[in-house]
């Protein structure tokens, strides 16, 4: 069967059995168009009928999460917990909560992390978890209340050699704090199951900053192939969680400008930079919103979401020569994407998971633009996670400076098996095509050797 038409099979088979999760479709969509070239180099995928084993999760847990709130009412929220593959090394991927999460974004985001995991050069497998728990409006008492029987399920189905979940949206360090401490009580093992830990209980040095610095060493090392660098350059990033903040600290420390940030409820553009010092209080200290920002630097202009452009989102609005998305899934549309070409941006680098749509996607591929796909660029964070994880196993602690030197390698080797398959399959600087090739022949390799399990 030609390849093509196995693809179109294996689209319409997940289209059927995974009715409404729009999200997984999207990114087996993107993965799948763009292994074309390998097989139709290699017919043993076709021929061991990887496509469709790889986009069937092993296991997917779905389970009821009851928590008392502070008024002594009894909620319940849905938590769950997709193990993709373990082809390659123990599970892994991070833990969101956030309202929107349902069954197809977990699926979408555990079936990319295997081809992250693959990309790193790490033994890891890929999997993604979480709850639709909305943390916001919630007390300390409430979320810890909400993340101990979440856990009441989860230890079941997690450990040290089968599946190590880490922090997503919603999920920081006091979440995993909390989570730790709860597996703590049920198992009595104190155990390197999680990642993203304090630095007093196992937690990496530089974890917190690793995936924002990952994405930035990324855009370093493609720039650099084209004769160009950081210094100097407007940098529009979107998001204020962990991977905006660290991405602007980072741009700051590379003499870039970082001119923007946002939140689910406007955007900060200022011309000279943002003020990372009073970012961090507002978002990591009071978990508030940009509209504090806005209060405190007088010099920025705040747009809030009522007035962003239709269809489109302020940030891909303003002028900049390098986008930095790091908020979340399907945030920078076609508009943008048109948007942000017009205004001479010369790298699209992906912070977050999936932020561009498919439709901005094909307009950035056929345009001039750089395109640094989610699954290379944000990486640096699942690197670090497994850098954490073999601290535990040998009970050392490195310095953060020996960590960030590891992730600078890191990144600097995803970005060249990256480049290096484009140019292997006759589309040089085409990431998108590279890292998915590079990710899923590693990954379906491995299944081939393991047989039909
Ligand atoms: P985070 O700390 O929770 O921050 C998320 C940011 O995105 C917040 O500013 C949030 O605004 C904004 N946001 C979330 N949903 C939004 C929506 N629907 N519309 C507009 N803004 C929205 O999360 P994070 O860890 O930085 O993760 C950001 C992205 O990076 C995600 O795609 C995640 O999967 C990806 N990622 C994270 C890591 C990691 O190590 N943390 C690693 C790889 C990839 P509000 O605060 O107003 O909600």
């Amino acid at each position: 069967m030609p390849s093509s038409q196995k693809i179109e099979e294996t689209l319409n088979y997940i289209k059927e059995c995974s009715p409404g999760q729009d999200e997984f479709y999207q990114a087996t969509q993107e993965v799948l168009y763009s292994l074309k070239p390998l097989l139709d180099r290699d017919n043993r995928y076709l021929e061991h009928n990887i496509l469709d084993r790889i986009v069937v999760p092993e296991r997917t847990i779905i389970f009821r999460v009851n928590w008392v709130n502070d008024a002594g009412k009894v909620e319940t929220n849905l938590g769950y917990r997709v193990q993709f593959s373990s082809t390659i090394g123990p599970y892994k991927g991070g833990l969101r909560f956030h309202p929107t999460v349902n069954l197809g974004i977990i699926k979408f985001l555990g079936f990319e992390q295997i081809f992250k995991n693959a990309l790193t050069g790490l033994q890891i497998g890929g999997a993604k978890g979480g709850s639709n728990f909305d943390p916001k409006g919630k007390s300390d008492n409430e979320i810890m209340r909400f993340c101990q029987s979440f856990m009441n399920e989860l230890y079941k189905h997690i450990g040290k050699h089968k599946d190590v979940p880490a922090g997503d949206i919603g999920v920081g360090a006091r979440e995993i704090g909390y989570l730790f401490g709860q597996y703590k009580k049920l198992t009595g093992e104190f155990e390197g199951i999680l990642t993203g830990k304090g630095l007093n209980w196992g937690g990496s040095k530089a974890r917190k900053e690793a995936t924002g610095y990952g994405s930035v060493y990324f855009a370093e090392n493609f720039l650099k192939v084209y004769g160009k660098g950081l210094k100097g350059k407007k940098c529009a990033v979107s998001g204020s969680g962990n991977v905006a903040i660290y991405t602007i600290e980072k741009l700051y420390e590379m003499g870039a400008i970082p001119v923007s940030c946002s939140d689910s409820r406007g955007t900060i553009y200022k011309e000279d930079g943002i003020d990372l010092k009073a970012l961090k209080a507002i978002k990591e200290i009071h978990h508030s919103s940009l509209e504090e920002y806005a209060t405190v630097d007088c010099k920025c202009l705040y747009t809030p979401v009522s007035h962003y452009p239709e269809g489109g989102h302020a940030v891909w609005h303003l002028p900049c020569d390098i986008a930095f998305p790091s908020a979340t899934q399907n945030e920078l549309t076609l508009i943008d994407a048109q948007k942000l070409a017009e205004n001479g941006c010369i790298l699209i680098n992906e912070g977050a998971n999936m932020p561009t749509t498919a439709e901005a996607l094909e307009f950035i591929r056929q345009s001039d633009m750089l395109f640094s796909p989610g699954k290379a660029a944000n990486a640096g964070g699942v690197a670090t996670s497994q850098l954490e994880m073999s601290q535990n196993a040998s009970m050392a602690q490195w310095s953060f400076q020996e960590v960030d030197i590891k992730l600078r390698t890191i990144m600097q080797n995803i970005f060249k098996t990256a480049y290096d398959t484009s140019i292997e399959f006759g589309h040089k600087g085409d990431l998108v095509m590279g890292a998915n090739i590079a990710g899923f022949r590693k990954v379906a390799d491995s299944m081939i050797d393991q047989g039909s399990v």
